[in-house]
């Protein structure tokens, strides 16, 4: 991985003290770009909205907002606060996930946001209850965990037996409960297959049989209309270095076809994307604190691991790092350093779990320098064990083109 020279010499600035370096740096350009490619490519219908629990910093919701997604993609009251409190409106709000608290559904439907999406029968029956108490009526989208999977998705959200969704074989019983709620606006499907998705021509089968669908319910029903179909979120993103990007025109151009083909064109087309948006805007940058060869293998000791980026250990994969070197002043005369080794990257915490990379091949380092994994912008922070052994919480430096901001 090349560390891009703004984010070394961001690092460079910000380590110079004698304060134990420990950050992750963001630059919100890359998520800018992608939002307004998607402007560009994509076909009429389709919105686009950010997936916040992807990462909830205020940056990226703002830049989010000044990009002009649709809005944002919640699945909890405190991301609804956040996304408000960025400057979105209710009505920019669309709400997944399962188990939604009584609280979280009455905040929802008071404020009126855009959609809420079905989980399950017993929830359905709970929103339209509460719409009762507070004479609202909501609008809704129905989630189908479908019949049918991604195999080499990174992780799948349908197929098989999952807590996300309807089973698309109990369909037939549960639509037509639904569509009798009288509070509920049934709006269309919500079908997200899997995350972390490189192969456009899956993404694309996976439209397909969505489309199938709701020709489908819309054959057997009659007066029922999807004119909303979400197809939750999924590009992936190239973790393994390996030249595979995923190819967002491409995904356009077939989807543009596909819409004519069916005959769908005036509907909305949903995409709620996390992980694309933002993986390239973030590095997770620590600082080695030790540096010991241990029956035969060098062991790197840093100063944040799981604690604070526990992607890699959780996915059991190496994100793609470097070093940069900072030339600190040696302890004693034999300190060990890495040369041209493949080696083991831990962070302080007590348990073996503690990995941040196995088997990486360096070039240099030394204790005191900085160690960066890349692709650290989505499922950084937010999804890492932060309460383990009450260590300090990384800084989050927001790269500026003309100055840096904590
Ligand atoms: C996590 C999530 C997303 C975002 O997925 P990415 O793979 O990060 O794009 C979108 N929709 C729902 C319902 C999710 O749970």
């Amino acid at each position: 991985m090349q560390i891009p020279s703004h984010i070394q010499t961001t690092i460079r600035d910000q380590a110079q003290s004698d304060a134990t370096f420990n950050a992750y740096i963001y630059d919100l350009d890359p998520m800018h770009h992608k939002i307004e490619l998607l402007h560009s490519i994509m076909p009429q219908g389709v919105e686009v909205f950010y997936a916040m629990k992807a990462n909830p910093h205020p940056a990226f919701l703002q830049t989010a907002l000044k990009a002009e997604v649709t809005g944002i993609e919640i699945a909890s009251l405190g991301e609804a606060t956040k996304a408000v409190t960025s400057g979105f409106s209710p009505a920019q709000l669309i709400y997944t996930g399962p188990g939604k608290s009584i609280e979280e559904l009455t905040w929802c439907i008071k404020n009126s946001i855009r959609t809420i999406h079905i989980e399950s029968l017993a929830e359905a029956h709970r929103i339209n209850a509460l719409c009762e108490k507070l004479d609202k009526t909501q609008d809704v989208l129905l989630r189908i965990n479908a019949d049918f999977d991604i195999h080499d998705a990174q992780t799948t959200f349908s197929g098989g037996s999952k807590k996300f969704g309807i089973d698309e074989e109990q369909l037939d019983i549960a639509l037509p409960q639904i569509l009798a709620l009288s509070k509920l606006n049934f709006r269309g499907l919500h079908v997200y297959a899997a995350s972390g998705v490189l192969s456009v021509s899956d993404l694309l089968h996976n439209c397909k049989l969505v489309f199938d669908l709701t020709q489908r319910i819309e054959a057997e029903y009659s007066g029922v209309q999807c004119d909303i179909i979400d197809f939750g979120g999924g590009f992936g993103v190239d973790y393994l270095e390996s030249g595979t990007d995923f190819d967002p025109k491409a995904y356009a151009d077939g989807l543009k076809t596909m819409i004519t083909d069916y005959g769908f064109a005036g509907r909305h087309f949903v995409l709620e994307l996390g992980r694309w948006l933002t993986a390239d805007c973030g590095w997770f940058c620590t600082e080695i604190i030790d540096i010991k060869t241990s029956r035969g293998k060098k062991q790197v000791v840093c100063a944040g691991g799981i604690n604070h980026f526990r992607r890699p250990a959780a996915l059991a994969i190496n994100h793609p790092m470097d070093i940069v070197a900072l030339s600190k002043e040696k302890l004693f005369e034999a300190q060990e350093f890495i040369r041209k080794e493949k080696v083991y990257f831990g962070g302080p915490l007590c348990t073996s779990a503690d990995k941040l990379a196995n088997d990486v091949y360096i070039e240099e380092a030394h204790i005191g320098d900085i160690a960066v994994f890349g692709l650290a912008g989505a499922y950084g922070l937010t999804m890492s064990n932060v309460g383990f052994l009450s260590h300090a919480q990384p800084q989050e430096i927001v790269y500026a083109a003309n100055k840096e901001t904590s």
